[in-house]
């Protein structure tokens, strides 16, 4: 267990534990204020993110910024973003289950660290990993799931919202059901 935050950033940005360790550019760790009480959880890095060693920075990551402004978030002011997975899987395929399960203790110690309030999932891999394993993200987004005092919720992920348009107004109706979670529930985010 760690008890300092750049210590786990260090030791993870060195990882390979899996092998995605042999194809990535650079281990992207997160983003972020670290005692967010909001924190976002994607599937893995992308090309852009794998580039950039940031998450959510390419066209998808433009979107999320968008939805998150329109309830005053930002990553650079009261929340955080991480992955279930640091390395780029090749060609954006999905995370292994093995690969998964290799790196979910950087994020087991991030959340740990970070200790939210309230978790969002981007997209069905997060929120299968996180929430439930038979998470249906179009049955399911924007429900609040109460564990152990802190919430849970899935929405569409920002990649999947660029390939169905439609889908875009039931994941800003998702953000606007986060803000008054937020308002509800947590002291520092506003
Ligand atoms: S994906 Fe996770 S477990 Fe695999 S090498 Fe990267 S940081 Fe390590």
């Amino acid at each position: 267990m760690y008890s300092s935050f750049a210590q786990l950033k260090t030791d993870c940005l060195d990882c390979t534990d899996c092998p995605l360790a042999d194809t990535r550019t650079q281990v992207v760790f997160g983003v972020g204020v670290e005692d967010a009480e909001v924190l976002f959880v994607g599937e893995g890095p992308g090309e852009n993110e794998d580039l950039q060693g940031e998450p959510f920075v390419g066209r998808g990551g433009q979107l999320l910024d968008k939805y998150l402004e329109h309830i005053d978030l930002s990553r650079g002011k009261n929340i955080y973003i991480a992955n279930i997975v640091k390395c780029r899987p090749p060609k954006n395929r999905d995370p292994r289950e093995e690969e998964q399960a290799a790196c979910e203790h950087w994020l087991r110690e991030q959340m740990r660290l970070i200790h939210p309030k309230i978790i969002v999932c981007l997209g069905r891999i997060a929120a299968q990993k996180i929430i439930k394993p038979d998470f249906r993200v179009t049955k399911e987004h924007g429900v609040f799931f109460e564990r152990k005092g802190f919430y849970l919720m899935g929405t569409y992920h920002p990649a999947s919202l660029l390939r169905n348009p439609a889908q875009k107004g039931d994941a800003l109706a998702d953000f606007v059901l986060l803000r008054d979670k937020i308002l509800q529930v947590c002291e520092r985010t506003y």
